[in-house]
């Protein structure tokens, strides 16, 4: 029988203590923790069964894994180090123990991976399982990276590689056989850029997001938060050789418009791309340059694609919940 109480005992099973900072964590109405004067940073995401995942994509462990990622993820993109988490969780009533083994592996995995610390959450009962996982870091640089510091002229660039987590569900839904098992492994385990904020610090202004949704979505927030226009060009894009190989909608829905690879995209002024990109390759982060800033002509910011000497908007598609 596992109960609520049961289950937050298991939960905490290995977590990683740090007395230094957590007066108090799991076990009363709230948690306490120290707080320096560093800007606090906090970002909350839900995952809820059959429409963030399934069982037959993701392991009771690639789910508690990607929910803490996911939330890194948030506030890396603000420049930040996420160092605490809350967990909610809303459970079946017929939940099993080992469910809630392996998925309290999951956690632990990922908060190796992050150096994070579970501090609190709340378990109750629905029909379907919910994971909201709300994080909070730590801005320990001089600066936040707002999505509305674009300008005109500054150089757009992307971490990493396009569209790997996407294909990578698009091989476990159906079934693919021949592809390589790195694809799944982008889908079930991103990997998320911590350093980034680190080896950017000395660069005062840039503009950024993580790509949860597909780029075209995460440009549009850029040039709608900047009231700029961004133009990428096609064949810039940092896209494997398996995926380009793809018919060009197939392609495209992956590369432009599929999400959570968790990677990040953003503009910095073209004098410190250098700096940045180089920063980048000594810390073993991919970059590329794949398009510019310029001026907002019209109406509503628009997003721009490039393909063989032809100038096209790129629709803002991709994943929105309730349309
Ligand atoms: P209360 O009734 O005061 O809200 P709960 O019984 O909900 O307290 O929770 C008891 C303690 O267990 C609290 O410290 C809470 O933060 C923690 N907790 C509850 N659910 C979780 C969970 N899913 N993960 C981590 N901690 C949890
Ligand atoms: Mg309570």
């Amino acid at each position: 029988m596992v109960d609520e109480f049961s289950i937050i005992d298991l939960l905490k099973e290995g977590s990683m203590e740090d007395n230094l900072n957590i007066i108090k964590g799991i076990g009363d109405d709230a948690a306490v923790i120290k707080h320096s004067s560093n800007k606090l940073v906090t970002s909350v995401d839900t995952f809820v069964e059959d429409i963030h995942f399934s069982d037959k994509t993701m392991s009771p462990e690639d789910i508690a894994y990607k929910a803490i990622a996911a939330n890194v993820s948030d506030i890396v993109a603000m420049g930040g180090t996420a160092k605490y988490y809350l967990l909610s969780l809303a459970l079946p009533k017929n939940i099993s123990t080992s469910f809630i083994h392996q998925f309290k592996e999951g956690l632990r995995l990922a908060e190796k991976a992050y150096n994070l610390h579970l501090i609190g959450g709340d378990t109750v009962e629905a029909d379907k399982l919910i994971v909201s996982i709300t994080a909070i870091g730590f801005i320990e640089y001089d600066y936040v990276r707002y999505r509305h510091l674009a300008k005109p002229g500054d150089i757009v660039f992307v971490t990493g590689y396009l569209g790997d987590s996407s294909y990578g569900l698009n091989i476990l839904q159906n079934d693919i056989k021949m592809s390589s098992e790195y694809f799944v492994k982008r889908h079930q385990r991103p990997h998320i850029r911590t350093d980034f904020p680190k080896i950017s610090k000395a660069i005062k202004r840039i503009a950024l997001n993580d790509i949860s949704d597909g780029i075209a979505n995460e440009l549009y927030e850029i040039c709608e938060a900047s009231n700029v226009s961004i133009t990428i060009e096609d064949d810039l894009l940092p896209v494997h050789d398996e995926i380009n190989a793809l018919p060009s909608d197939d392609r495209n829905t992956h590369v432009l418009f599929g999400g959570e690879d968790f990677e990040l995209i953003g503009t910095v002024a073209a004098e410190y791309y250098d700096e940045l990109a180089n920063n980048c390759y000594l810390n073993h982060i991919p970059i590329t340059k794949i398009g510019r800033v310029s001026y907002n002509e019209e109406d509503l910011p628009k997003v721009y694609i490039k393909k063989n000497g032809q100038k096209e908007i790129l629709n803002k598609l991709g994943y929105h919940h309730l349309k």
